[in-house]
């Protein structure tokens, strides 16, 4: 019987009761279930992860059937890295559960995109000028695209016609307020090596500014690629768990490293003091032995008095044996750095490199990039090893 029909004799078909009337045995079509079985079956199981827009790089089982991803699940099977580390299973978040959504999504974005009232003055001043000419009309006489932002309104434009765009763009303002000025960032260096090259590589050889893509994400903290020069060479998450005290400030753990936030938990389990800094009470506050909120834009203020603390007590009045050999091994503050004359007092200008000597302090090579700094044994100026003028 169809399931049509059913619906029509509900009042008058016959059932069974049993369990004393609790239940009834009923002869109707159940077939229209199988849709919702069938909505988990699959003909074959993948590893993979997210790795698009994401370096959490989560294992997960992916379930595909007829070439279509149907479903996925957290894969469990990581190996142990150490006997007393917590594990680092399940990983995951909630946005990659729902990955497979967006995939087939109706509104991924396949195509580029450009607002209307931008795109319509693109084109018709492109009936007449050359692309720079059009650019520059349109940025110094006609901004009212800018009035259209946050209401939608974007049309469908060629790649063709999206890269004329944004080289124009960039023409323009490389000759109008010079290179330094068109800033950027290139995605995931980890993942995707060629999109992150290309772009580096693009801003690079135009003088721009090459921005880390923590910038853009803020997953992690974007501080530490710009302090140390690295992307990511630090210790992984799991190793918040041998810290005994953690100051969390510039990344909301829970929500933007929803798979390592587990560590977190656990080091508090152990003991581990945190200090949780938010300006609200994000989800990373919870941690937090204490939680310190400054107001919103001065967390960099609160950064540099927390520097300027431990400069003035632990390195002038009272130096510390452990800051002083931590200082001298691992940074550059043992380079000199030249004094410029400000006012009435001098002030640190830049390092002091080889090429500011007349005899280069005998470098042959990239003396420019060379630093240098005061052998402690002779008083002697000294090269060391390891600036960028030795690679
Ligand atoms: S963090 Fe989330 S989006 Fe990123 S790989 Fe893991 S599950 Fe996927």
């Amino acid at each position: 019987m169809s399931h049509f029909l059913d619906r029509l004799r509900f009042l008058t078909d016959t059932r069974e009761a049993f369990s004393g009337g609790h239940g009834e045995t009923r002869r109707e079509d159940r077939s229209w279930e199988d849709a919702y079985r069938q909505r988990w079956s699959h003909d074959k199981i993948v590893r993979s992860t997210h790795g698009t827009n994401c370096t959490g790089s989560c294992s997960w089982k992916i379930y595909v059937k007829g070439g279509i991803v149907t479903w996925e699940t957290q894969q469990t099977d990581y190996p142990r890295t150490r006997p007393d580390m917590p594990n680092h299973e399940p990983r995951g978040c909630s946005r990659g559960a729902s990955y497979s959504w967006y995939l087939y999504s109706g509104n991924r974005l396949k195509y580029p995109m450009v607002r209307s009232a931008l795109l319509q003055s693109w084109r018709e001043l492109r009936k007449r000028c050359d692309p720079l000419e059009a650019w520059k009309s349109i940025v110094e006489n006609d901004t009212s695209y800018k009035r259209q932002r946050g209401l939608g309104g974007f049309l469908r434009a060629s790649w063709e016609e999206a890269n004329e765009i944004v080289a124009a763009a960039n023409v323009y303002t490389v000759k109008k307020h010079g290179p330094d000025r068109v800033i950027g960032f290139s995605p995931i260096p980890a993942m995707s090596m060629v999109s992150y090259a290309a772009g580096s590589r693009y801003l690079s050889l135009i003088g721009g500014v090459c921005m880390s893509f923590y910038d853009w994400y803020c997953d992690l903290p974007p501080a530490s690629p710009m302090t140390w020069g690295e992307q990511t060479d630090v210790p992984e998450s799991a190793d918040w768990y041998n810290s005994t005290f953690i100051v969390m400030w510039g990344s909301n753990v829970p929500q933007t490293r929803t798979p390592d936030a587990h560590f977190m938990t656990e080091a508090r389990y152990k003991g581990t003091k945190i200090v949780s800094v938010f300006p609200d009470y994000a989800e990373g506050a919870k941690f937090g032995d204490l939680w310190l909120h400054p107001k919103q834009g001065t967390d960099a203020a609160l950064a540099m008095a927390m520097g300027h603390v431990i400069l003035k007590e632990f390195h002038v009045d009272r130096p510390s044996a452990y800051f002083r050999d931590y200082c001298r091994r691992y940074s550059d503050m043992p380079m000199l750095v030249r004094l410029v004359k400000q006012g009435a007092q001098y002030v640190p200008e830049r390092f002091v490199r080889c090429s500011d000597f007349a005899d280069k302090l005998g470098e042959a090579n990239n003396a420019e990039w060379k630093t240098v700094c005061v052998d402690e044994a002779s008083g002697a100026l000294a090269v060391p090893l390891g600036s960028i003028g030795f690679r």
